[in-house]
Formats: structure tokens, C-alpha cells, sequence
């Protein structure tokens, strides 16, 4: 019988990923979700999102707020809109607040790192940024301000491929701001991602499935990079076209019969279920883009499928319908409130509780500890 278990091989991997026998695919479910309750127990832990800027200057192909779309309408919340957010997700009980955005010069360092300041100081809360590609002095400076981790997917370990939806990625910024491409053989974020853990922070990253052009190997070579940098957060979600993107409207880049992966939620299942095995002690959320997909039913199955993390979005109703990195996202018009009382409810069903506290990864306190 295939192994299904930490030391698995690529061509394990690669077979788990195309596995469709339902009878199979528990065997996978029910290992991952065993190797989540040894390494991280049973609490979900919830992040409150805050998205405080749908302003970008980058030309991500697949994104619906990148440069690309000039249809909608921009917005940068102010200080005092983004304080109130944090302390709703103080009184809702969360233990982290997580400011996501376009890459948006005008949230200038000095304006972040006060924003971090002033989150800190008055609520307690663990902070996580999410960005985008920032200079050093930007990271250095906001760490020292008090925010403990950030997300930046690197969306594909395939160098190609990245380069091919990140169309100016390797050209060198303007500013000199960007990590340089760090060769051939690793896409550029990595390098990043290494630097955010050398100074002190909890890194997350990612990648979404279903590229145009992404083949089961690129997966695995995904999975083989959550490892190399014992990642502390991994979101996988499926690839979603946005009418509003180039990428919506380019099939020249699909890869061969048979080798081009399906952009489904059933794929995005068995990667959050191999990276629970491979990274036992990871942060894992119940993605967004899963529940986008599925709404029904989306978010319990990924918690079933070793996932032990949920986001629930805490952005003005207002801006959040303008921050549509896809169409249709999930939970659009709901309240915090609602969002919230949704997600208690379906943690609660698949027999989970909400965890309290800042609800780092393991591994963390074993990093601080020694
Ligand atoms: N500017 C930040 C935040 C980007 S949005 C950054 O670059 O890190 C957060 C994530 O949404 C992205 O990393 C990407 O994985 C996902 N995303 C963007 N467009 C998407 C799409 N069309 N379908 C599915 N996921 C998408």
C-alpha cells in the first residue's frame, strides 16, 4: 500500500496528488488530520483580515487588483479605520490581526510601522503583515516595531512559471527596493522568505493550484520547498480566474495532456493535507479561495484535511467588496460580526474548538525557547 506518512518519497507525492478513489483519499485525510492533532491539537485559530489597500503597482497576471484592471475603484483605509478593525477583533477574541494589501508604495514605512506601534500598544494582539515584496529596511523597521509574522506566497516553486505570471518580476525595481532574483533554480520570493525568518518573524507562504501551466511536478516541488524552509504558515488555494486578468485569457501556457493540474478544490485538499504531513507543526488555514469554491462545504473539509487555521475578514463591508483579487470570494457581504458567528459555527460542527492566544506554530516556541 502507498505510504502516507512524513518520509514519503516524490513519487508518493505525485501519486497522492493524482489520486481520485474516495476510499484512498480518507486513508490521506485521516493521516493528515492525525498528524494535525498530535503536532498542533485541536483549537482553530482565528486571524482577524483586515485589507487595508487594494492600491498596487505590480502586474501579477492572475490578480484582480493588480495594475492591470483599471475598472475598479481604489481605496487605502486611514489610520483610524484599520485601529477600529483591530479592536473589533479584539472584542471578537482573536489573537491576530492580519493587515493584507496590493503593493501599495503610499503605505509608506513610517505609516506601517506606526500602525504596528499603535495595534500593539493598545490591543495586545499578535501582528501579521502581508504586503508584498518589501525592502529590508521596511521589514527591519516594522519588526521592531512589534509585528511578529508575514505572508507572501511565492505561488509557485516553477522559476519559469513564476516568472511567466509575474511578468516584471525580474527586472530590477526602480527603487532598488525588491529582493533580486536569487538564479535560475528558485523563484525570487524564497529569498525573501529566508529573510523574514533570519530577522525574527514568523514567515508564512504559499502557493494556489490550478495555474495555467502548472503540472503535478510543480506541486511537489511546492511541497519540497514548504519543507526546505520549515515554513510557520502554509495557504494553499485554487487558482481563480478573474475576467479583469490577463491570465483569465491566456490558454497558450497549459501544460500537456495529463500533466496541466485542475485548478479544484479536491487538489487544494490533498496539498493542505501532504503539507500537514510534511510540515507536521505548521500553521495551515482553511483558505478563502476553498470556501470561494466550495461554499458549502469548503472550509470543514479542509479542516478535516489537516487544516487548523481560519481568516475571518474583519475589512469594512464597503472596501471589501473593491479588494476582489478574485470574483465571487467568499463571505464578500457579511459583517464581521456574521463572519464571525459563521465561522465559530462550522469550526464547531466538524468538532474543533476556537483556540486562544496568539496561536503560533510549535515550532516557534521551540525557536524562541532555544
Ligand atoms: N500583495 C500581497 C497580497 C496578495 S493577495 C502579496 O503579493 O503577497 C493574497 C494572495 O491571494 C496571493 O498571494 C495569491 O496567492 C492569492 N490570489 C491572488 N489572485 C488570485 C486568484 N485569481 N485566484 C486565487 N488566488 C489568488
Amino acid at each position: 500500500m502507498r505510504t502516507v506518512a512524513a518520509d514519503m518519497g516524490n513519487a508518493d507525492l505525485r501519486a497522492w496528488l493524482t489520486e481520485e478513489d474516495p476510499v484512498q483519499l480518507d486513508r490521506l485525510y485521516t493521516a493528515a488530520d492525525a498528524a494535525r492533532s498530535a503536532a498542533v491539537g485541536p483549537e482553530v485559530h482565528l486571524r482577524g483580515l483586515i485589507e487595508i489597500s487594494n492600491a498596487c503597482t505590480r502586474a501579477c497576471a492572475y490578480c484582480g487588483i493588480s495594475v492591470h484592471n483599471h475598472a475598479i475603484q481604489r481605496y487605502r483605509m486611514g489610520r483610524h479605520e484599520i485601529l477600529e478593525c483591530a479592536r473589533r477583533a479584539k472584542e471578537l477574541g482573536y489573537g491576530t490581526v492580519v493587515m493584507q494589501a496590493g503593493e501599495d508604495p503610499l503605505l509608506t514605512r513610517a505609516f506601517i510601522a506606526d500602525l504596528v506601534r499603535a495595534i500593539k500598544c493598545e490591543t495586545g494582539l499578535a501582528i501579521t503583515l502581508s504586503l508584498g515584496e518589501r525592502s529590508r529596511e521596511d521589514l527591519i523597521a516594522w519588526r521592531e516595531a512589534g509585528a511578529d509574522r508575514y505572508l507572501l506566497r511565492f505561488e509557485t516553486s516553477n522559476p519559469a512559471l513564476f516568472a511567466r505570471i509575474h511578468p516584471e518580476a525580474h527586472q530590477p525595481a526602480a527603487s532598488g527596493q525588491r529582493p533580486a532574483a536569487s538564479g535560475q533554480d528558485e523563484v525570487p520570493r524564497i529569498a525573501m522568505l529566508r529573510q523574514l525568518q533570519e530577522l525574527g518573524y514568523q514567515a508564512g507562504t504559499g502557493v494556489m493550484v490550478g495555474i495555467p501551466g502548472q503540472t503535478w511536478d510543480d506541486l511537489v516541488g511546492d511541497l519540497r520547498t514548504f519543507q526546505k524552509l520549515d515554513i510557520e504558515m502554509i495557504g494553499v488555494g485554487p487558482y481563480i480566474p478573474h475576467p479583469a486578468t490577463p491570465l483569465a485569457h491566456d490558454f497558450d501556457g497549459v501544460a500537456e495532456h495529463g500533466q496541466q493540474v485542475p485548478n479544484t478544490v479536491l487538489v487544494a485538499l490533498k496539498m493542505v493535507a501532504l503539507a500537514r504531513l510534511l510540515v507536521p507543526d505548521a500553521n495551515i488555514p482553511a483558505t478563502t479561495a476553498v470556501a470561494t469554491l466550495n461554499k458549502e462545504t469548503g472550509r470543514e473539509d479542509a479542516l478535516k484535511a489537516g487544516a487548523n487555521v481560519v481568516m475571518p475578514n474583519l475589512t469594512p463591508p464597503a472596501y471589501r467588496a473593491l479588494y476582489e483579487i478574485y470574483p465571487d470570494k467568499a463571505c464578500v457581504n457579511e459583517t464581521a460580526e456574521q463572519c464571525h458567528s459563521c465561522l465559530a459555527a462550522r469550526i464547531h460542527s466538524v468538532g474543533r474548538c476556537i483556540g486562544a492566544g496568539p496561536g503560533a506554530a510549535p515550532k516557534t516556541h521551540r525557536r524562541t525557547a532555544s
